[in-house]
């Protein structure tokens, strides 16, 4: 069996974390949860992601000073970052952009789309592995 892509999903939403972890699950890919910044500081100990989906309300550290933060650091600064955020709102994009995320996903999350919506922005060498993986 080939392995997916790991996800890391930092979402402190019990309901999205698990519609995330099951649409991506079914999507092919391998799904780690935190459910604040210091829990993914564990996870991130232990694996590089291809991927992270980041809420943007968090408790604790909000999400894109999080986001900051991983982008400053060696270990992080390559791994693309996606913001996931219930405020659809003209700005939101761009704060998104500018605190170093690849994109941005409008929550609620589309059970039909989200798996594809977040394809898009890994890099191709994981696009491909996910296409062999089928
Ligand atoms: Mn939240």
């Amino acid at each position: 069996m080939i392995a997916g892509p790991w996800i890391l999903v930092v979402e402190d939403n019990e309901a999205n974390q698990m519609l995330a972890r099951a649409v991506l699950e079914m999507g092919g890919y391998r799904v780690e949860i935190a459910g604040s910044a210091r829990e993914a500081d564990d996870v991130l100990r232990t694996i590089v992601p291809d991927l992270i989906l980041m809420d943007v309300q968090l408790p604790g550290i909000d999400g894109l000073t999080y986001v900051r933060r991983l982008k400053a650091q060696p270990s992080t600064s390559r791994v693309p970052i996606v913001a996931l955020t219930a405020h659809a709102m003209p700005g939101d994009r761009d704060l998104a952009l500018a605190a170093g995320c690849a994109g941005y996903i409008a929550k609620p999350i589309e059970v039909g789309k989200f798996a594809d919506q977040v394809r898009q922005f890994l890099p191709d060498r994981d696009r491909d592995q996910r296409a062999v993986a089928r």
